[in-house]
């Protein structure tokens, strides 16, 4: 059958759904393709045995405009559960093999055991040193500002929490955009700490009553039927009057596309060679998500706190566990906790090739030893992303300007999706709305 509509939109996770909702406050004429029998994409919540697990996002970052009207539209903003003040205060980093808490004030940096009192004086060079005229990875940005040990003992882990990547490869400019552009501006990150517009410090986080897909859920129910669940985008052909999309069942004629889809997904439905290359290269880090449940009387460490990351010299077979029930008390059942636990990413890429049941016995035993456990497990979960989380490698610039010269070649195509310009919750948000934004001004 063929169909003729103004604007296709496809991929229905929370790129997609965000941007069908704001473009849809103008303009009803639209629709969203997805493959999958459920919308989200990964953001994907299971609630099984009263325990609400995240398989991909677990918690949203609160940090602008665009989320908030979306959370406004939803009539979720009574709705939201915020972190236990200990657990939002908590992060720990591993010490000897034992909880260690982040610093989060200038006197604990004083006090914390994890930092030689070289490397917190040697902090200070980022007050002298210039600022960068080039983009560099992520591990010379921040050995060079602040020294190698905060990048091992601080912000590697943080970037394995994000990011799961490598800091030696990890464009600094594109993976730590704020922290690169507040040495830009300002020629050091502690002046432009000090600097920066207060109002734009905040960074609270949430979660949802039946987890994060209740979000995504409520988006798609405001947009109705003009989603199209179970409908797969196999090529898409450029006609002299917009885009022609083939989905097997459908050939869907429209104005204006916009693919929100991983890069490794669009580069099968185009046909442009040199863009196709460039795709290819985009590097997604494998992730193994498990959620275990337990009771509290068998976990004899009852530290608080949000969770812990790992760095390569602890020797863990994860790369962070997240006390996730201890932050957010809804998510496990009266008497017990719940614990996500992260394996995968650039570190662990040989770990996720194991058996399913082999890696899953490594991840329990450490997490048993971590937590003091000694009991039954009383629930367990699984679930694999093949293809987690996009890298923002040094190579990210040539996708950039990639995309912008596909975009000037094929007017009213546009490639959003979270391989670039941020890869959070929040960011794709931010970019939906911008791109909803622009579009409106263009045709009022
Ligand atoms: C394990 C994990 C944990 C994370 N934790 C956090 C966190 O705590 N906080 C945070 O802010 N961010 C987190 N992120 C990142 C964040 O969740 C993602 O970047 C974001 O959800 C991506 O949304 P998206 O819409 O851009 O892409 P996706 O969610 O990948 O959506 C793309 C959609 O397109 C569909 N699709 C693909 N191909 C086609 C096709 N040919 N035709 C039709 N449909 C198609 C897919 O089925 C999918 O639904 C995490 C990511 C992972 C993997």
């Amino acid at each position: 059958m063929n169909k003729e509509i103004h604007t296709v939109i496809i991929g229905s996770g929370i790129s997609g759904l965000s941007l069908a909702h704001f473009l849809s406050k103008s303009s009803q004429d639209l629709l969203v393709l997805e493959s999958d029998s459920r919308v989200g994409g990964i953001i994907h919540t299971e609630i099984k045995n009263q325990f609400i697990c995240e398989n991909g996002p677990n918690t949203v970052l609160l940090n602008n405009e665009a989320i908030l009207e979306l959370i406004q539209d939803c009539g979720l903003i009574e709705k939201l559960e915020y972190p236990t003040t200990v657990a939002d205060k908590n992060r720990f980093v591993l010490r000897k093999g034992k909880l260690t808490m982040v610093p989060t004030s200038l006197l604990k940096f004083i006090c914390t055991p994890l930092l030689s009192q070289r490397a917190k004086i040697g902090v200070l060079r980022d007050l002298f040193v210039k600022r960068h005229v080039q983009n560099t990875t992520v591990y010379d940005f921040v050995s060079a500002r602040f020294g190698m040990e905060i990048h091992d003992q601080l912000i590697e882990p943080f970037i394995t929490g994000i990011y799961a990547g490598n800091t030696k490869k990890m464009s600094a400019q594109h993976s730590l955009k704020i922290l690169w552009q507040l040495e830009q501006k300002y020629g050091s990150i502690i002046k432009g700490f000090f600097s920066r517009d207060k109002n734009k410090r905040g960074q609270g986080s949430f979660q949802l009553p039946i987890g994060l897909s209740q979000l995504t859920e409520k988006i798609a129910d405001l947009i109705g039927e003009r989603i199209q669940l179970n409908c797969t985008v196999h090529k898409i052909t450029t006609k002299s009057n917009g885009y022609e999309i083939d989905t097997g069942k459908d050939l869907i004629l429209c104005k204006r596309l916009i693919s929100t889809i991983p890069a490794h997904g669009l580069k099968r439905l185009i046909a442009d060679q040199s863009f196709i290359q460039v795709l290819e290269k985009v590097n997604y880090s494998p992730v193994n998500v498990f959620h275990y449940g337990l009771k509290k009387e068998n976990i004899k460490n009852k530290k608080q706190g949000f969770g812990v990351l790992t760095k390569p010299s602890d020797g863990k077979n994860y790369l962070g566990v997240l006390f996730s029930s201890r932050t957010f008390g809804h998510v496990a059942p009266e008497g017990f906790e719940l614990y996500t636990v992260i394996v995968g990413g650039e570190r662990q890429r040989e770990l996720c090739d194991l058996p399913i049941e082999d890696l899953e016995r490594i991840v329990l035993s450490e997490l048993e030893e971590l937590l003091e456990h000694d009991g039954e497990v009383n629930f367990k979960n699984h679930f694999r992303w093949k293809k987690g989380i996009p890298q923002y490698d040094m190579n990210h610039q040539e996708l950039l300007d990639s995309i912008a010269r596909f975009q000037a070649k094929n007017k009213d195509f546009y490639v959003m999706g979270n391989f670039h310009g941020g890869v959070s919750v929040s960011d794709c948000i931010k970019k939906s709305k911008k791109l909803a934004s622009e579009l409106e001004k263009r045709e009022p």
